[in-house]
């Protein structure tokens, strides 16, 4: 594996990127349907931090670092009863952030190649930023395995509900990012609701909508079980290794593309450039054909 520093556009693009990134364009070419996942990495290039890293994490919030809180210490679904104007401090924070970005151009490479199929494509991914459809991608044939932070449901499960976050805007300490004031609360219970995402060592969670994207995935894969499917993968990491389980799980050709962790089983394509950096030299390889 490659050890080189990876840094935006002035990677030196190194000889088996190189090859792979042609091999990754003439299987795309090949493809009569595209499957992309997708993980945290994925957002880098949008400017969205890598929650999942705790260095990243602490460098955007030096503050839980001082308390001594990572990330998978303050995505937990205790907060909410606990203190939910922290637990709302760290979601409310993220789901501005998230609102206020853009996905980066990448996003709209892959849906032109989605586009190109004959087949239509579908897109799995463990980021709750809702970012693939804001890019365009059709919500039916999206499947977020980690809910979405666009959606709430009551902390404490009092019935199966979930409900979209439309518009709110929450006035978070800069300093100690708690949230002030009014919090989103349960239409039915009148408690604290909370984001609709899977947290660490969550027994609330309600898995309903995940789940019915996840049966629209299940249709889709049966409908494309004998093509020829391709499966790009972007910035998933191998610490929560759901995505890559489920890339290498699938029949066909696996296009892998990690600036860190990018080896994969023996015939994956492996790319490790961040993603926009690949997804641009894919393309550009894709116009020269
Ligand atoms: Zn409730």
């Amino acid at each position: 594996m490659e050890t080189q520093e990876i840094d935006g556009n002035d990677t030196p693009i190194s000889e088996q990127n190189s090859n792979n990134i042609l091999l990754a364009a003439k299987t795309i070419k090949a493809a009569e349907t595209l499957l992309i996942t997708a993980g945290a990495g994925i957002g880098v290039d949008s400017g969205l931090p890598d929650f999942r890293g705790n260095q990243g994490f602490w460098k955007v919030h030096p503050n839980y670092l001082k308390e001594g809180l990572s990330f998978a210490d303050l995505a937990n679904p205790k907060w909410f009863d606990r203190d939910p104007h922290k637990a709302w401090g760290f979601y409310g924070y993220r789901y501005q952030l998230y609102r206020d970005t853009l996905p980066h151009r990448g996003f709209q490479l892959l849906k032109k190649w989605q586009d190109q199929r004959v087949t239509p494509g579908f897109v799995v991914t463990s980021n709750v930023d809702g970012h693939f459809q804001k890019a365009g991608f059709a919500a039916a044939s999206v499947h977020e395995c980690h809910g979405s932070i666009h959606y709430l449901q009551c902390a404490e499960s009092c019935r199966n509900k979930i409900w979209t976050l439309d518009a709110l805007t929450f006035d978070i300490d800069p300093v100690n990012l708690v949230a002030r004031g009014k919090l989103p609360t349960c239409p039915n219970c009148g408690k604290v609701a909370r984001p609709n995402i899977l947290m660490f060592g969550d027994y609330y969670w309600l898995p309903d909508r995940a789940d019915l994207q996840r049966q629209s995935l299940i249709l889709w894969q049966q409908k494309i079980i004998d093509r020829n499917i391709v499966t790009i993968e972007m910035g998933a990491g191998s610490t929560i290794a759901s995505i890559r389980n489920y890339s290498e799980n699938m029949p066909g050709k696996l296009i892998r593309i990690n600036p860190r962790e990018a080896q994969g089983p023996k015939g994956t394509l492996s790319i490790s450039l961040p993603a926009l950096a690949a997804l641009e030299a894919i393309d550009l390889a894709l116009a020269n054909f």
